[in-house]
């Protein structure tokens, strides 16, 4: 029997996200989430896509140890536990690979060392990566874990997009330059955009806007990334849920000098407080867009900012690629808000972007073309699936 089913594990400060895939073709096993983890009123979430129906656990569950050695009990209720033949391997996503790692990467010791070395780099996301691979890897260890990385697939921006302007030797010293985030997803979508087309990736040039809570774009010549909106943190860029994106640098200097805040208040501004939750209160598009529709001044606002920085990011990548072949919304906003991808699109047509206003407002789960059929820049909506990617990257890596 081959071996055909990748666990994907996506371990986040409080939470565990996972999910059971068989390759043969490509389905879900099981579909889950450890959520408050640490807290008395953790909770997991277990499902069986094929049947068999959900169940739910909640009580204390007090560490990621605890949480992983849930799931495999979940796992191993419904036939499908660690120590089946069945199983490859276990794909991590982990959130920042630096400049070690560009590919997908079997653990050892020695790769574990390096990923806990770049925490300073990402010092919300990697410790708990590095958690979930330490505690899989004890529950059985004969099975290869993979580590499939967010920067990863940016690794190709040429050096002059990825270096900031800033004193060579000190960028060299403290690895200061752009990596680039939500890697997996933009390598996916832009992947399913040139199937969408029914043309060879090779030969597509594509914007990718990834808008969740967190949201990025990309510019991909066929097939590789050459520029992308997220820099040495997930904090560059696009106007998100909480966070602002681009802003001038001195803002952090005039809190600091002015207002008195320390470094990590400003973190936490920025980072926690800002974007469409710092300009009118909400953070999830649907509120604001229910408040804007009601004529909210301040939800207005904050929905024409992030249209105006996609815009901004639409024309520059265009500028970057030369030629678009398409431009692609996915993730919870650009997949759900048509009213997003309308106003991000429109008084664009001078770049050769259009919308078929009747295709743009049909709900689907499937990826579609929303551009007019004669219109010079395809324009279309790809659901995303990190997951799929991540269990694809890493059975092709241990399959190979
Ligand atoms: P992440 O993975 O970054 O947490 P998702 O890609 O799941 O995020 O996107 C979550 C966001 O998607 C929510 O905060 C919400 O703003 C937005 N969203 C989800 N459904 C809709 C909808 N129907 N209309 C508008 N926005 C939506």
């Amino acid at each position: 029997m081959t071996a055909s089913r990748v666990l994907v594990l996506n371990s986040g400060s409080s939470s565990v996200k996972y999910q059971l895939l068989d390759m043969a073709d490509a389905s879900r096993l099981a579909v889950g989430l450890v959520e408050r983890i640490g807290e008395e009123t953790s909770r997991l979430v277990h499902e069986t896509p094929g049947g068999g129906g959900g169940r739910e656990r909640l009580g204390p569950i007090a560490d990621h140890e605890a949480a992983l050695k849930a799931v495999a009990a979940e796992l191993a209720a419904d036939g499908l536990g660690l120590d089946s033949p069945e199983l490859a391997a276990v794909g991590h996503r982990v959130v920042h690979g630096g400049t070690r790692f560009t590919r997908p990467t079997v653990v050892t010791d020695e790769v574990l060392a390096e990923i806990r070395n770049l925490i300073p780099l990402a010092p919300l996301h990697n410790p708990a990566n590095v958690t979930g691979i330490e505690v899989a890897r004890t529950l059985r260890a004969d099975l290869p874990q993979v580590a499939v990385f967010d920067t990863a697939f940016h690794s190709t921006m040429p050096e002059h997009v990825a270096r900031y302007a800033i004193d060579a030797a000190t960028a060299r010293e403290y690895a200061i330059r752009r990596y680039g985030f939500h890697g997996t997803s933009h390598a996916y979508v832009s992947r399913a955009t040139a199937a969408l087309l029914g043309r060879p990736e090779a030969e597509v040039n594509v914007i990718v806007l990834h808008l969740g809570n967190g949201a990025s774009a990309s510019a991909v010549r066929g097939g590789v990334c050459v520029e992308t909106s997220m820099g040495l943190t997930p904090l560059e860029g696009l106007v998100m849920g909480t966070r602002s994106g681009d802003l001038d640098p001195a803002v952090v200097f005039h809190l600091a000098r002015v207002g008195g805040l320390s470094v990590d208040e400003i973190d936490s501004l920025l980072n926690k407080k800002s974007g469409l939750l710092g300009m009118c209160g909400d953070n999830d598009m649907r509120e604001v867009l229910r408040r804007a529709g009601e004529g909210d001044e301040a939800a207005t606002v904050a929905f024409e900012a992030y249209v105006h920085r996609l815009k901004k990011y639409i024309g520059a990548y265009t500028a970057v690629l030369g030629r678009v072949d398409a431009v692609v919304f996915t993730a919870g906003v650009g997949e759900n808000a048509h009213q997003v991808r309308a106003a991000a699109v429109a008084g664009l047509g001078g770049l050769g972007l259009e919308l078929d206003a009747e295709a743009n407002g049909v709900r689907s789960p499937r990826p579609r073309l929303i551009s007019p059929p004669d219109a010079r820049v395809a324009v279309a909506v790809v659901p995303t699936d990190e997951e799929l990617e991540i269990a694809t990257q890493a059975y092709a890596l241990v399959t190979q």
